[in-house]
């Protein structure tokens, strides 16, 4: 029985992820979600009803519109089966509940915003709030009442402090340090996760950045030829190395100190010299750290 609704379910996944595709490319292009039909989007021509099975089409055409052969973008299948995947692994989590129901949910919002995001930093901020408002339900069918006050105070909390990250940015770059759509998701977490968890998932999502913040960060700095900061950073990372895992003395402690100064003054000039300064797409992130906290924390 469980494999069968496993069965069942992977295929619905299949087929959302298709009409999640289609989201993401009207809300990119700012057409209607249903009018007109589904289209190349190279050609324009309008696609048999054999060009639009999941995955499979996918292969049968091997990559390539049927009609003008441009080549079909991997983001389609690649969605697709993301979505599968994320819908199986809720079901085998939860199994048949109401909880099922949210995560999946969620995790769909969570997909489409992180494309958009990483395509073009736009993200749809109707999303977000749908999302904390079906936080706060679900916080209701968990606990009642006292779920609808966590529920509302875990939106503040996320909007206040992803807020004030965000303006810390004017303290030494004179913007914003991230986009305002990072705010409203960071409320919308606190509403599905409630006061007592939002801290916990804003870390989660703060160290899910800084594994993909670090390197480039440094891949950036080296492009750019910024060769003191290349320099600081490599020898502070060698510096927090010798003192955990080596020594930990007084005379290293030293030493990860002013390293760790100059390379946090380097940063900041190099940051306040950039001429074009653009957010970083921060939504990801926050979605990874959610998602983390989903699956492998016990206070959910
Ligand atoms: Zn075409």
């Amino acid at each position: 029985m469980e494999n069968y609704i496993l069965f069942w379910i992977c295929i619905i996944g299949l087929c959302f992820g298709s009409f999640f595709n289609v989201v993401i490319l009207r809300s990119l292009s700012n057409e209607s979600i249903v009018f007109p039909g589904s289209k190349c989007p190279n050609c324009e021509h309008k696609l048999f009803w054999w060009h639009n099975i999941p995955v499979l089409s996918y292969i049968i055409l091997r990559g390539k519109c049927y009609f003008c052969k441009e080549k079909i973008s991997i983001q389609y299948p690649v969605i697709e089966l993301a979505t599968m995947f994320l819908f199986a692994i809720s079901f085998i989590k939860f199994g048949i509940t109401w909880k099922t129901l949210f995560v999946i949910l969620w995790i769909s919002g969570f997909l489409i915003m992180t494309v958009t995001d990483l395509k073009e930093k736009l993200v749809d901020c109707n999303i977000a709030i749908a999302l904390g408002v079906s936080g706060i339900l679900y916080n209701f069918l968990q606990t009642g009442t006292d779920g609808i006050i966590a529920s509302i105070l875990g939106m503040l909390a996320g909007v206040v402090i992803m807020e004030l990250v965000a303006r810390l940015g004017y303290l030494f770059a004179g913007t914003r340090a991230l986009g305002e759509a990072d705010t409203y998701v960071a409320g919308a977490l606190g509403g599905m996760f409630g006061i007592q968890s939002i801290i916990w998932v804003l870390l989660y999502g703060l160290i899910v950045s800084m594994i993909f913040i670090v390197p480039m960060f440094l891949y950036n700095q080296y492009k750019n030829n910024n060769k003191l900061t290349c320099i600081l950073s490599v020898l502070f990372i060698l510096t927090v190395l010798i003192y955990y895992k080596l020594a930990a003395n007084y005379w290293i402690a030293a030493v990860l100190i002013i390293t760790g100064i100059s390379l946090a003054g380097s940063i900041l000039n190099n940051i306040k010299r950039e001429e074009n300064r653009n957010y970083l797409p921060y939504v990801p992130a926050l979605a990874l750290g959610a998602l983390y906290f989903i699956f492998f924390s016990v206070n959910f």
